[in-house]
């Protein structure tokens, strides 16, 4: 039988740990989508009806050119929102389209039941191995972990680097090594010769840095290109930049219950998505003392949308400014780094008043 030539859509760097499963334990070729461009997101609306939120366009722009870069099987992601139905849409469309590809959809995975990814993986391979599935899940698990810690690590510093494009040449350098890992012990190697290397990258740290928290809709925070790589942006000001949203906080520890209860002044019920992690995260920003805060999410996103008017009353609370950002296929790069330049004098004006 032939091996399944499978795609995963892009997000983050975490597409790295994706094809560890994929090659390594499902014993199938791992296709990666070309990087995502403005053809991706072209080609996505192009086919997308006009009113579904950008990840769906994303996605579907990803899949297409995965399957002209020789994909024939797609594995769709399920979520606490109307994401959870894309996987059905998406296939209806590609099949319009004439692609004839194998669908795999993980919105009929639960976390609470095992087999359900058993049933799931079988689909991608019928032959596989459940051992080798079970180790090489375990240490993509791991994996993303590792990655996480390190682009938390890049955030705190990034922005005062000596070097311009040093944090960014070892984090591609550290990504590379991470698709050779095959073991725990190799994993554990890899993660402090890399720490130990960005540690000692030349940083220049001035005294008490602006702080801005990120928080807003899971895949445009996650995707630098949906976000008009706005981490960059504010790190080129010597910002220091928290964002906690990462696949580690929100699915490997499941912190919801806790949330819940902690948000509770602001919001009685939950509003599904990552609304209830865009309000505690706010509320322990400004906590924190960060300078401003960001808000970013897909035009069309409902919970996000829900969740702006419990940002404007902790926003008032806390005396802490906050910034929306809602991007679609047709938003400008230009319109986005007015507003960042704006936002940045404003809060540094801010700093400076406190500080006097
Ligand atoms: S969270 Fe919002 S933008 Fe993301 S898939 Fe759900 S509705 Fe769409």
């Amino acid at each position: 039988m032939a091996v399944s030539k499978v795609n995963f859509p892009r997000l983050g760097s975490y597409n790295v740990a994706v094809a560890h499963i994929i090659t390594k334990g499902l014993d199938c070729e791992y296709v990666d989508a070309p990087p995502i461009t403005k053809k991706t997101i072209e080609l996505g609306a192009k086919y997308s009806p006009d009113f579904v939120c950008t990840p769906f366009k994303y996605q579907l722009g990803g899949y297409i050119e995965a399957i002209e870069a020789g994909a024939d099987t797609l594995i769709q992601v399920g979520g606490a929102c109307r994401l959870g139905y894309y996987g059905e849409l998406h296939e209806q469309i590609l099949k319009d389209l004439g692609y004839h590809v194998k669908f795999v959809n993980m919105a009929n995975a639960n976390f609470n039941k095992p087999l359900t990814f058993y049933e799931e993986f079988k689909k991608i391979n019928p032959n596989m191995n459940v051992k080798k599935v079970a180790q090489a899940t375990l240490l993509a698990i791991k994996m993303v972990e590792v990655i996480d810690k390190v682009e938390d690590f890049i955030r705190e510093n990034v922005g005062f680097e000596v070097v311009e494009g040093s944090f960014q040449k070892l984090h591609e350098d550290f990504l590379d090594d991470l698709k050779d890992v095959s073991d725990k012990k190799e994993l554990a190697i890899i993660y402090k010769l890399y720490m130990r290397k960005f540690k000692k990258l030349e940083v220049k740290k001035v005294k008490n840095p602006l702080k801005v928290g990120i928080i807003g809709e899971y895949y445009t925070i996650m995707d630098e290109y949906s976000n008009h790589y706005m981490e960059k942006e504010l790190a080129k000001k010597g910002i220091i930049i928290e964002r906690w949203m990462n696949i580690s906080n929100t699915i490997f520890h499941n912190y919801a219950k806790e949330v819940k209860q902690s948000i509770k002044k602001y919001a009685r019920f939950d509003m599904g998505a990552t609304a209830m992690y865009t309000i505690k995260k706010a509320i322990d920003y400004a906590k924190e003392g960060c300078d401003g805060i960001i808000h970013v999410k897909s035009f069309g996103c409902t919970p996000e949308i829900d969740t702006m008017p419990v940002l404007q009353k902790i926003s008032e609370d806390y005396k802490i400014p906050i910034i929306y950002f809602s991007f679609d296929t047709q938003t400008s790069d230009v319109g986005i780094n007015t507003r960042i330049e704006a936002f940045y004098d404003m809060i540094m004006m801010r700093k400076e008043e406190k500080e006097k």
